[in-house]
């Protein structure tokens, strides 16, 4: 496999600093085929520039960025997430093919402006009007392909409208069928997908949709496939009491007794989960991503136990409702909301006691890791996906590689981004065209 790149900027991020003199090579595959002091004379010299791994943003619902600027009007008092839930429905009861498309392009779009080169789409919505025809299934994986980002089409298996009852209203077009049904698509989505920018998973939706033995199901021939396995977990109160009610025990709780190990697990959330079932579920092996942006839109809460899912160095990140869509937001708000809530500074912190490169390998590496796909870090053969900052940007004045990760953390926006790379191609954020 030949080198067809030789990437040079002022500072390469290379996992715990940013250095100078890095050159990375990029092979025709779109994989990274060497990075350091390398010999050979860089091809494209990004002169003024700083460049990282492309964020990896674990928990998308992407069509939701339809509900952008709604919902925040509250005539009837407060609101709550399940209020936030009946404005989704409306959305979703009216989007044919079309607007899920290009709702969908729109979302893909700005997460490459905000430096985001894979998505981990979570993707419950699969019905077009006319029946459980999985029609959209195809749709958002052609629009990812057509805005040029990777993505883990994380397919959603969804059974019941709440634990232990039937699908109402808008959620039939959420419909998986049956197990049969679903891995029957999952076999004609696995034809289809270009392993070069597509992979998939499974997402049985949460335990409100898809019952115990249904989840321990869907995870051993998941396992067998070799596939990752993400579910929401515990975002809101509700959903804990309701699985005490039905199965006399909480949905973590749930997860971690019926699947053999957590491996392949990502919790999406976690935002209530008590300690002690968050330690056990850890300890077999199991990932959190949680969505900073999306909890406080939301009004989900501050994860108490986040500390001890930073420990586990199984944490990522998420855009969810897409309300905001900023990596730099979300790592921010990571450490903001511990700060908040314990009134104290430096919670998510490294192996060298600093905060920033600790939220940026959340942002990176440990979105790749929950996704299984092999990008996240500057490394020979992983695939060279890139995000590059504008040292000259007003934000980042009088910055040098020291301070730049704190100043990308705490002090820029998505204003800084200047380019994205997916497997070796190139893309202006569409902040710098205009
Ligand atoms: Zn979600």
């Amino acid at each position: 496999v030949s080198v067809k790149q030789i990437v040079e900027a002022d500072l390469t991020w290379t996992g715990l600093r940013f250095e100078s003199g890095v050159r990375i090579a990029v092979n025709e595959r779109g994989r990274i085929a060497g990075a350091g002091p390398l010999a050979t004379e860089p091809t494209r010299r990004l002169t003024g520039m700083a460049l990282l791994p492309g964020f990896v943003n674990v928990h998308s619902h992407a069509f939701q960025r339809g509900l952008r600027g709604q919902g925040e009007s509250f005539p009837a008092g407060k609101g709550s997430f399940w209020t936030w839930r009946e404005a989704m429905y409306r959305l979703v009861a009216g989007l044919d093919e079309s607007g899920f498309h290009r709702l969908s392009l729109q979302a893909f779009g700005e997460m490459l402006d905000a430096g985001i080169t894979t998505v981990g789409e979570f993707h419950y919505f699969h019905h077009s009007k006319n029946g459980t025809d999985f029609a959209l299934d195809d749709v958002v994986l052609d629009a990812a392909v057509e805005a040029g980002i990777r993505i883990a089409l994380l397919q959603s298996y969804y059974a019941t409208g709440g634990v232990g009852r039937p699908l109402e209203g808008a959620q039939r077009r959420f419909d998986a069928v049956s197990l049969d049904a679903f891995w029957k698509q999952m076999d004609r989505l696995d034809g289809l997908a270009d392993p070069t920018i597509q992979t998939l998973g499974v997402a049985p939706h949460s335990i409100r949709a898809a019952g115990p033995e249904e989840i321990e199901l869907l995870y051993a021939e998941a396992s067998r496939r070799g596939y990752v396995f993400h579910i929401h977990v515990e975002e809101q109160p509700k959903e804990i009491d309701e699985a005490l009610a039905v199965y006399g025990r909480r949905p973590l709780e749930i997860l971690t007794d019926v699947l053999p190990t957590t491996e392949r697990v990502t919790a999406i959330h976690c935002t209530q989960s008590d300690p002690r079932d968050l330690s056990r579920y850890l300890e077999a092996g199991g990932g959190v991503g949680t969505c900073p942006l999306t909890e406080g839109n939301l009004g989900d809460g501050i994860p108490g136990a986040l500390p001890l899912m930073h420990s586990s160095r199984r944490l990522s990140l998420g855009s969810d409702s897409n309300a905001r869509i900023s990596m730099l937001e979300e790592m921010r708000w990571l450490e903001y909301g511990q700060r908040l809530a314990t009134k104290s500074r430096g919670v998510i912190t490294g192996p060298d006691a600093t905060v920033a490169p600790a939220l940026l390998e959340i942002a990176t590496a440990g979105g790749a890791a929950a996704l299984n796909v092999p990008a996240g870090r500057i490394e020979a053969g992983r695939w060279a996906d890139f995000v590059t900052v504008d040292l000259a940007h007003p934000s980042l004045a009088g910055c040098g590689a020291g301070t730049l990760p704190g100043a990308l953390a705490f002090g820029a926006g998505n204003d800084v981004i200047a380019e994205t790379c997916v497997g070796g191609r190139w893309r202006v954020s569409r902040s710098r065209l205009r």
